[in-house]
């Protein structure tokens, strides 16, 4: 059994390094049984600005090579391509790494604060595809002084490695007692004969489940219900830039970017970061909240203890992810955007000693 795991560590623009030094002291001292070697690479705006390359070759490689990726947040507003686009290293790595399925949980912990009313049973996970529909010509749109295009992209090969992972995840909620085993596909299928191939798919691999069951939503409607009544949903799936607006969403129903942790999965490889971006409003403070990067981290030991059949993995990850739920429930210690006046180190040090009680 393998317990020696390297992991590629990107530690970012503008909040990244703050947030990730502590998730990765956490890591550090949790693990017992299995050991983490943190192979930090270059990479991000910053990079970009001093060498001209967003993602060296060599920062590729060593992420491909590694067992997994631990990503903070790369990007700054201030730095650009030529063409005006935000430097984003994570979105090539999606697309050189295959990693179809932006996993992004949304749930609300006792004693976050939301704007919701009522916050009862609100734990669904919302699954973005991640390397095509309308970012399939991204950076690459045709522009001219008349108009611009850009093409939506969804292939058989990866609908169908998206939807199995769904039914998957679903499975596997519903046998943890975590959902029902419901699938919901999210699309535009009533105006785009792409969403309707899409949902097409959809159900061609929900008939191979007869254990779980499915239904569809029109994008628009799911925005309205996600406010509404989040607390009906269990595993939602949809194209990459619903998927990219709906996470945004999910992370208001959550209180906030600060507490949204995000994977994106493929066949081979696996990235976990926040689904916050680098924040350089408040880049060089100390007040990030560190428990979107924790909660990530906690993914990521999940993800690698269920490759790998280490068990301890698998249980520190429900450990660190049950530290944060309490601190966030005692209230005690809370960065600024959670209403509080502590710093990312007292936050990640609450979950430390939490861990270690
Ligand atoms: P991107 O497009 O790169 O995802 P964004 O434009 O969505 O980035 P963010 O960098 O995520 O913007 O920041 C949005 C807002 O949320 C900012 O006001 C920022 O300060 C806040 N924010 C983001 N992450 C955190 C965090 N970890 N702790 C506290 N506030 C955060």
């Amino acid at each position: 059994m393998q317990t020696d795991f390297q992991i590629a560590l990107f530690e970012g623009d503008g909040i990244g390094p703050e947030i990730i030094a502590p998730t990765v002291r956490l890591l550090q001292a949790t693990m017992r049984g299995y050991r983490l070697n943190f192979a930090p690479v270059p990479a991000g705006a910053a990079h970009y600005a001093q060498t001209g390359t967003a993602l060296p070759a060599q920062s590729l490689a060593t992420a491909r090579a590694a067992d997994a990726i631990l990503l903070s947040a790369m990007g700054l507003p201030s730095v650009r391509y030529p063409d005006g686009t935000e430097i984003s290293p994570q979105i090539d790595l999606r697309k050189a790494l295959g990693l179809f399925a932006g996993v992004r949980p949304v749930r609300i912990f006792a004693g976050q604060p939301t704007p919701l009313r009522s916050t009862a049973e609100v734990d669904f996970v919302l699954i973005r595809e991640s390397t095509e529909g309308l970012f399939h010509t991204q950076g690459r749109g045709e522009v001219t002084d008349t108009e611009a295009r850009e093409t939506l992209l969804i292939t058989r090969e990866v609908s169908e490695k998206l939807f199995a992972f769904a039914f998957d995840l679903a499975r596997r909620r519903k046998a943890s007692g975590r959902g029902r085993g419901h699938v919901t596909c999210v699309d535009k299928a009533n105006v785009f004969r792409a969403f309707a191939f899409f949902r097409g798919l959809f159900d061609a691999e929900a008939a191979r489940h007869p254990d779980l069951t499915s239904d569809h939503a029109y994008v628009d409607a799911m925005a309205l219900w996600l406010v509404q009544r989040p607390q009906d949903f269990d595993v939602l799936v949809t194209e990459n830039m619903f998927g990219d607006i709906l996470s945004d969403l999910g992370a208001g129903l959550m209180g906030g970017l600060g507490v949204a942790p995000s994977a994106d999965i493929g066949a081979d490889h696996a990235v976990f970061q926040p689904c916050h971006g680098s924040a350089p409003d408040i880049a060089g403070q100390g007040c990030a909240n560190p428990m979107a990067m924790i909660l990530s981290a906690a993914m990521m030991l999940e993800w690698l203890g269920q490759r790998h059949g280490v068990e301890a993995m698998q249980r520190d990850a429900a450990r660190m992810q049950a530290a944060v739920e309490a601190v966030i429930a005692e209230g005690a210690v809370r960065t600024p955007d959670m209403g509080g006046r502590d710093t990312t180190e007292a936050v990640a040090q609450a979950v430390a000693d939490r861990m270690a009680r």
